[in-house]
């Protein structure tokens, strides 16, 4: 396995949420950037994604922000990144995301998380690239739809390794393990 050098991180852009997920955000910022990595990420001023990107960029992890046009129009760009990558709507933000990045992280978040989770799992099952994301289960937030995904596989639906497609971190110490791992 290759060691990782960049992280796709998928999280919330809400602000109504418990503060507790903040402080889960900005732990998995501070691993980044005391790993030397780099944080690929959505880029936006808001929610997960800015307490994740503050976090990583105060521990010295280089910030590349992944965004569409409309969200500079809107004024909602982060002013911590090194690198602004603009695309043109929100699928291709995932496809560069997911390029570039060796792993991809899933933190807790609502539609926009679960699309991107399941953009870069489906693409996997096709083979356009071989990269998991981890799921940072948190107080087992995603626990419920790990249920589902796992009855999906028993019923034949999902014929992947399921570790092949999702790894799952239920704290900071195992997140660590899995990006030690390697890609
Ligand atoms: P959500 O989980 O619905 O809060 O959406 C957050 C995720 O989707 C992030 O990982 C972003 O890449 C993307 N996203 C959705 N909405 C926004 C937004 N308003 N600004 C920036 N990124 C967003």
């Amino acid at each position: 396995m290759a060691a990782i050098r960049s992280v796709g991180v998928f999280c919330a852009a809400s602000e109504s949420i418990d503060k507790a997920f903040v402080e889960q955000a900005r732990l998995v910022g501070s691993l980044i950037g005391n790993k030397g990595l780099t944080l690929v990420y959505g880029g936006a001023a808001a929610g997960l994604m800015e307490a994740t990107a503050a976090a990583a960029k105060e521990c010295g992890a280089r910030i590349v922000g992944v965004f569409p046009q409309v969200l500079i129009e809107r004024n909602r760009v982060s002013t911590l990144l090194d690198e602004r990558v603009v695309t043109q709507n929100l699928s291709d933000r995932k496809d560069n995301i997911l390029s570039r990045s060796d792993v991809l992280v899933a933190l807790p978040g609502g539609v926009g998380t679960v699309d991107e989770i399941f953009h870069v799992a489906a693409a996997l099952t096709i083979g356009y690239h071989s990269k998991r994301v981890i799921l940072y289960n948190v107080n087992g937030f995603w626990d419920k739809m790990l249920e589902f995904l796992q009855g999906l596989q028993q019923q034949g639906f999902i014929r992947a390794r399921f570790d092949a497609l999702f790894g799952v971190a239920n704290n900071i110490r195992e997140l660590d393990a899995l990006l030690d791992e390697g890609c």
